[in-house]
């Protein structure tokens, strides 16, 4: 609306305070444009007129807040089509008693909103100098979103948090805020399939190399970040997946940090109740929330966590590239994490049990989960965890040969036969899942590439749910002798 509209549109006796009050900063504006002629380098704000940031009408919520506004629009509401009224009735004037709901509701409210408006192009100026805080687009925040965050956050022992749309997108995003074009990535083995694929696929095409190490390998670790040119970012998950190997990441952060290398460890199987990377050194903690945060196989999204300065660039280079997460899905993310630390400890201890029961079995080899003494990473495992989370892997053992058709087949008869866990991919949620992995994540994997990463036609990851530990153990004992 131009000056000249505003006082157009009121009649002079009817002119509100607020009016009055406008129309004279307008002519105050005009006079300033035509006396200062701005130099081609300033901005909006030689225009701008100062402002005490104690007049912004910040926490007076309402897109109408002021009496004088409300009192306008009851007069063109007096005077509206039945369209105008459709969309801005009941809604316009939002009181006291409204804004109070929303803020005393027991829950965050879901903001649904795709735009948040200003009361005024005082409050507009105020916003662009930073001294109105307000999301402005839901590409850049949303208050369900930000408790979310927060709630990550004071998990997390980190300085800031930054949910996205999935944990792909808070892996590739992460990346490519973080890692220079020419850059260095260092990842461990048995990464989640698809972080591997961008590391190979996308990050090559900007000239960023990527290194391999086992998790355990610290030596390989030195070499990488000490080669010509070092290294950027270390990426590794803990416990990984379907391996459930640990890495040590007091150690891996005390090197990356001698060497400058932003450390970033993906705990998506074990959550902050099992294990904190971040006061053990690490710059960044990443989650697919998909998982054991939201918990309840119905939402997908993901997370980051960790150093203010980190966590804005990625911010910054979300608001572009877009992988926003949706206010629905945030609300289902902050109720899904106010029983994380009990969902996890049913996760826990069902796994426990089962790894024991599998350890024993004849049918079965090679259980891998941080529990058992025979885990690679058992020492490491014990000293930085609290659990291990739902998920576990072990061979059936058919025939003995873990490539032959026998074993493949005695493997299937295995799932088939279980009646609690369903078959399917993820894990996190509160119901049990289990899959034979060569024919879930690896059905187009050439053999030599399964050999490779270990991924042999017996190999089984059993994700425990929340259900009761006897059933779940008493189930896949029953579906064994099928085996
Ligand atoms: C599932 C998963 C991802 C991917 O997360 P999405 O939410 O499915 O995009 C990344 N890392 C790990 C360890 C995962 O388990």
């Amino acid at each position: 609306m131009t000056c000249s509209e505003h006082i157009a549109f009121a009649s002079p006796n009817a002119l509100t305070p607020t009016i009055r009050g406008r129309s004279l900063l307008c002519r105050r504006r005009a006079v300033l444009k035509a006396t200062l002629a701005p130099h081609d380098d300033a901005t909006v704000e030689v225009h701008a007129p100062p402002r005490a940031p104690s007049s912004a009408s910040n926490g007076v919520s309402g897109p109408t807040s002021d009496a004088a506004g409300a009192e306008r629009w009851a007069r063109i509401q007096s005077r509206a089509g039945d369209t105008t009224i459709s969309v801005h009735g009941g809604e316009r004037v939002r009181s006291s008693k409204y804004k109070a709901a929303v803020l005393d509701a027991i829950q965050t409210p879901i903001v649904q909103s795709s735009t948040y408006t200003f009361r005024s192009t005082a409050d507009c100026i105020d916003y662009n100098r930073g001294n109105y805080e307000s999301f402005e687009y839901a590409r850049y925040g949303n208050p369900t979103t930000r408790a979310a965050e927060e709630k990550l956050c004071a998990l997390e022992r980190a300085e800031d948090a930054l949910l996205s749309a999935s944990g792909m997108n808070a892996v590739t995003t992460m990346m490519l805020a973080l890692v220079p074009p020419n850059g260095h990535v260092v990842l461990t083995t048995d990464c989640y399939r698809r972080t591997r694929q961008f590391s190979r696929t996308l990050l090559p095409a900007m000239g960023i190399r990527t290194t391999v190490i086992d998790p355990a390998d610290l030596d390989a670790l030195r070499d990488a970040v000490s080669s010509p040119g070092g290294a950027d970012l270390f990426f590794s998950e803990s416990p990984t997946n379907p391996l459930i190997r640990v890495v040590d990441t007091p150690a891996i952060a005390r090197i990356c940090r001698e060497h400058g290398v932003i450390t970033v460890i993906d705990t998506t199987f074990a959550t902050p109740v099992n294990y904190r990377p971040i006061p053990d050194g690490a710059d960044i903690v990443l989650h697919s929330g998909t998982k054991y945060l939201a918990g309840h196989h119905d939402v997908l999204c993901g997370a980051i966590a960790g150093r203010a300065d980190l966590i804005s660039k990625v911010r910054k280079l979300h608001g572009v590239l877009g992988g926003v997460v949706d206010p629905h899905a945030s609300f289902l993310i902050n109720r899904g994490m106010k029983t994380l630390a009990m969902r996890m400890e049913a996760h826990n201890r069902n796994a426990a049990a089962l790894a024991r029961f599998l350890d024993s079995h004849p049918k079965t080899v090679n259980v891998r989960y941080p529990t058992l003494k025979s885990h690679v990473d058992y020492e490491v495992a014990q000293s930085l965890f609290k659990g291990f989370g739902g998920v576990l892997s072990f061979d059936i053992r058919g025939d003995g040969n873990p490539w032959s058709q026998n074993t493949f087949d005695a493997t299937g008869r295995f799932v088939d036969a279980l009646t609690i866990p369903y078959i399917g991919p993820s894990m996190g949620g509160c119901e049990s899942l289990v899959e034979q992995v060569c024919i879930m994540g690896y059905f187009d994997q050439p053999l030599k590439e399964r050999k490779r990463l270990g991924i042999t036609n017996g190999i089984v990851r059993f994700s425990c749910g929340i259900e009761d530990t006897n059933d779940l153990v008493n189930d896949v004992a029953q579906a064994l002798e099928y085996a």
